[in-house]
């Protein structure tokens, strides 16, 4: 785990789940719109098949995690993760996706 996804995810040892990977996010639940009041965007991790929201600040980190720009606006995009705060997977593995 890096720095960025340290600060994200905490360094929380209480994992919930074990990431068995290979989830794939129901778009129709990607396309709701965010709960949070400060959420932008929305992340699925594949590890474990959890449904995230991120504030502007967590989509910063996402993005550099992902090795790209943040978006105008999320309407389109989502981000994809490894390893969320629940589960073990690799939280440094992170991909914007689109809808
Ligand atoms: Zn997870």
């Amino acid at each position: 785990m890096n720095d960025i996804s340290e600060k994200l995810f905490g360094k929380t040892k209480d994992i919930v789940y074990h990431a068995e990977g290979g989830y794939i996010p129901d778009v129709s639940f990607l396309k709701c719109s965010l709960e949070g009041k400060q959420s932008v965007a929305h992340i699925f991790c594949v590890g474990c098949g959890t449904y995230l929201e991120a504030n502007k600040k967590q989509a910063e980190s996402l993005a550099k995690l992902a090795g790209t720009e943040v978006p105008e606006n999320f309407d389109e995009y989502y981000f994809e993760v490894a390893g969320c705060e629940v589960c073990d997977g690799d939280r440094d593995i992170v991909a914007l996706k689109k809808k």
